[in-house]
């Protein structure tokens, strides 16, 4: 199995109450390769919520310690996150999943970018605290803007085969 952010499979779990549906996801989610995950609500963060950002860092540094993340109001949401990542990857073993397909610039999620910790909408390099973690521990790491009808069928077609 695959796991997909689950806001990106149109959960409405985002910090406003809303989602992130990917039209190419939803085009292949009937083939049953992927189960939605929010490491956010899975830390029993609450929708609708403050947006987080990570402080002038990465996702792999929130997971070490040597970083926090907070929301708009200045408090630290660190523990919840690091709760959520590894929450995130019990799901990811119990599902035997070797690929993770997360969105993008989120401070859990994000695979390439992250917001700066500024709360400016500015982006920097980096991961968030559950792909740093899931990565870590030796799954793909993904994000909806790597995807395309070629890649996601190639991991789709793994998948099943590695299931068989
Ligand atoms: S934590 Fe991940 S799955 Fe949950 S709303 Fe944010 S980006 Fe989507």
């Amino acid at each position: 199995m695959i796991l997909v952010s689950a806001c990106l499979l149109g959960h409405r779990v985002k910090y406003d109450g809303g989602d992130n549906l990917d039209s190419l996801l939803l085009k292949y989610s009937d083939k049953g390769r992927f189960f939605p995950v929010c490491p956010e609500l899975l830390a029993m963060l609450p929708v609708p919520r403050q947006p987080m950002e990570i402080d002038h860092a990465t996702g792999r540094k929130v997971l070490t310690g040597k970083a926090v993340a907070k929301d708009m109001n200045g408090m630290d949401t660190s523990s919840y996150l690091v709760e959520g990542a590894g929450r995130a990857l019990e799901m990811a073993e119990a599902n035997h999943a070797r690929v993770a397909i997360l969105k993008e610039s989120s401070p859990s999620c994000g695979v390439h970018t992250i917001y700066d910790g500024s709360f400016l909408g500015r982006k920097v390099p980096g991961e968030g605290v559950t792909a740093a973690l899931l990565r870590e521990k030796g799954l793909r790491v993904y994000s909806e803007k790597d995807l395309t009808p070629e890649l996601l069928e190639s991991l789709i077609a793994e998948d099943i085969k590695y299931d068989t």
